[in-house]
């Protein structure tokens, strides 16, 4: 192969005794996984390794009882009893000659042992960070030399396992290590409070320990938060945590720097750019010579290039990277640019780990199915027989049934009704802070026009006549949803009879135009019974429009789902800062003239607001009037030559784009096997969990 500009991605590290074999380092990560689901934990992991990642990770694994973070799926390491699972991880990762990282972790503080029922341990005693009533206590010395002999024991457990590179990890606001360095959790009076050297003295200790136990076959990693964005009250790039790195400049054998907590770590688009770590980061590499690690969204292989040029980092970091794209290592040194599926930083895959369940990405639909279904990110099947497919809907869920349908040999039809390509996505793409989720069209765009097997038709609104017409084998209705303007949902199950028609305007009539879509003066109200994302960018864009707008919903705070994306409270603020004045637990009760009637959701009291216009956030109802058409027209399908009409997305069901893109990919992979067509909640065969 000719030299390529990024050849350099793929020269060796050296990291202690070992060699990384390229410069691409999955950071840990959590899947929603760990102890409670080791073979899908195993099988993820393994992906990662095929693709082309150096480095593959472990999440954060619990290394005692006393860290114990049920309900939550992720590694655990409390006695050799976990060993088998890990083992799993560990070969797996090795199948494809990576390097299997592990990072221990206690959690301290962080939280409530609410299975094991120890209780929490911290520097000094103060509730845990959940809402659970439970404090921990402070450690006195025996607690410390427990706590140094788990760690130490969980590390030979860690290489028993088979993991090469060892964490020791103060990071998140999550880890005894960095509740111990912080002088806000750590108040003791003795050698390890105080002074920085003082509160550095566990996390060196640890760290010799670990050196001891393994570190004459396995690499010492640290991962240390190097900022906190709190200012004075937080650990600071330019304050200890140069210090920190600088006492310990060359004790392990990698740096793994980030920003703390999870919600600054893992920036949504909406709220940041590629490579928003980077001023937090740079300085790490002027003080120490051992490789250093950082991550910043990266997908793009040639800021990746200028990283390791510009002598910024010596690894590339990344976790969402790799999620929505496991091969993007490899595709960049088989130099397939264009098939990288670069993450659009949503945060679907945080939430998975935030409510307990494997992960599921917007981007990758396979993605925590690689065990339970089978599925390959770059392997399907190819089709039994080349059959004619039509694809109806050119949105999320037909893109990607149409691009998996073709991956597999298929002759595919994509009509789509409007102009344009994307459906919802393309529309909400438009909004403040969206422009990457656009990248989930044009990526599968691209394949698609490549392949001469696919004919692709904007302006083509389809009737069940024309369906019938064409004659398609196999026809997939991905024809979306509609918001609702009746003000029905969560709240009001019924639709709301006092709406004034006239002075509502439905939520997608501002994605299609814009703020415009209101044409009357006076204040605007948006009603969020939705709960998630869209209400508070429907806000934004009409206040940075000039707007006066009012926030209405009944939950306790703005957009309450958004808490599972780490979005929540920057979406709060924002709103606050654009002086966007905020009514919440308040639901709608009356509609007069130019105003709105609200009732607090827990006392019935009622005030009032001045409201021109109501922009109800409410519910969705599927599109799937052709769907309906074509079952009252079901004896005319075979003399057409139809064998199967099914829904797809959210013409089935309304939902996250990342369930309309994992359905349409559901469809395209039962396609041609005699299953029933996958509905969306229907996963076609037997599950192994
Ligand atoms: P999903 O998230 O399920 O993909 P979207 O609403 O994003 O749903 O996309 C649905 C797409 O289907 C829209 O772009 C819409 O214009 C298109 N569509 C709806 N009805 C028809 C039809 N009868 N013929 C062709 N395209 C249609
Ligand atoms: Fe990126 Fe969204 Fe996939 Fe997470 S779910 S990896 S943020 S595309």
């Amino acid at each position: 192969m000719p030299p390529s500009p990024y050849d350099i991605l793929f020269e060796p590290v050296r990291i202690g005794p070992l060699m990384a074999p390229n410069r691409f380092y999955q950071v840990p990560h959590c899947t929603g996984m760990g102890h409670r689901y080791p073979q899908a934990e195993a099988r993820l992991r393994a992906i990662k390794a095929e693709g082309g990642w150096g480095v593959v990770s472990t999440q954060e694994t619990e290394i005692h009882p006393s860290s114990d973070l049920t309900p939550a799926n992720e590694a655990r390491l409390w006695d050799a009893r976990d060993l088998p699972a890990l083992r799993l991880v560990a070969e797996a990762i090795h199948e494809h000659g990576s390097l299997a990282a592990i990072q221990l972790a206690h959690n301290g503080l962080h939280t409530a042992n609410r299975h094991s029922r120890a209780l929490p341990l911290a520097p000094s005693p103060a509730p845990v960070d959940s809402n659970d009533p439970v404090q921990a206590r402070a450690m006195d010395k025996a607690d410390i030399a427990a706590f140094r002999r788990w760690h130490r024991e969980a590390a030979l457990r860690a290489r028993e396992a088979g993991f090469d590179i060892i964490y020791v990890y103060a990071g998140h606001d999550m880890t005894l290590l960095q509740h111990f360095l912080l002088r806000r959790h750590n108040h003791r009076s003795d050698e390890y409070g105080g002074p920085l050297e003082n509160r550095l003295r566990l996390f060196r200790e640890v760290l010799t320990d670990t050196r001891d136990a393994v570190g004459d076959s396995c690499a010492i990693a640290v991962r240390l938060a190097v900022d906190e964005l709190l200012g004075e009250a937080g650990i600071r790039h330019d304050g200890e945590a140069r210090e920190i790195i600088e006492a310990l400049a060359d004790e392990p054998d990698l740096w793994d720097v980030n920003i703390s907590d999870w919600a600054n770590d893992s920036q949504s688009a909406r709220f940041s750019q590629e490579g928003y770590q980077e001023p937090y980061t740079r300085f790490v590499k002027q003080v120490t010579s051992k490789p250093v690690v950082g991550v910043g969204r990266y997908t793009s292989p040639d800021t990746m290039a200028r990283l390791i040029r510009s002598g910024h980092l010596d690894l590339i970091g990344a976790a969402r990277p790799s999620i929505a794209d496991p091969f993007l290592p490899e595709k960049i040194r088989s130099d397939r640019l264009e098939e990288i599926r670069e993450c659009i930083g949503c945060n679907i895959c945080v939430s998975g780990d935030n409510t307990n369940v494997p992960m599921r990405c917007t981007q990758n639909p396979t993605i925590g199915e690689e065990w339970r279904r089978g599925w390959h990110p770059e392997r399907v099947a190819p089709l039994p027989a080349p059959e004619r497919h039509l694809v109806i809907g050119g949105g999320p869920a037909g893109l990607e049934a149409a691009l998996t349908l073709m991956r597999r040999g298929a002759e595919v039809t994509l009509a789509e009704a409007r102009g344009e390509w994307g459906g919802r996505v393309t529309r909400e793409s438009a909004l403040p802070g969206l422009a990457a989720w656009a990248r989930l069209r044009d990526g599968r765009l691209w394949q698609l026009r490549q392949s001469a097997r696919v004919s692709l038709h904007l302006e083509s609104p389809l009737a069940a006549e024309d369906v019938l017409e064409l004659g398609h084998t196999h026809v997939a209705i991905a024809t979306g949803a509609r918001w609702r303007v009746d003000g029905a949902g969560r709240r009001h199950r019924l639709p709301l009879a006092f709406l004034d028609p006239a002075r509502v305007v439905g939520p997608d009539a501002l994605l299609a135009r814009g703020a415009e879509a209101i044409a009357a003066p006076g204040p605007v109200v948006i009603y969020d019974d939705d709960r998630f994302y869209l209400a508070s960018l429907l806000a934004e864009l009409l206040a940075l429009a000039g707007r006066e707008v009012a926030f209405v919903t009944p939950a306790p705070v703005v957009a309450p789902w958004s808490e599972h994306t780490l979005e929540q409270a920057r979406i709060q603020k924002r709103l606050i800062k654009l002086d966007v004045p905020l009514y919440l637990s308040r639901e709608l009760a009356g509609m007069g003239a130019a105003r709105l009637t609200l009732a607090c959701t827990y006392s019935g009291r009622r005030e009032e607001i001045a409201c021109a216009t109501l922009v109800p956030v409410t519910a969705r109802l599927p599109e799937d009037g052709l769907w309906q058409a074509l079952q009252a027209r079901r004896g005319e399908w075979e003399e057409a030559g139809i064998r199967s009409v099914s829904r797809v997305g959210d013409c089935l069901a309304p939902g996250l784009i990342a369930a309309a893109v994992q359905s349409g990919h559901a469809y395209a992979r039962a396609a041609g096997s005699g299953e029933k067509p996958p509905l969306r909640e229907d996963y076609g065969h037997v599950q192994r969990i």
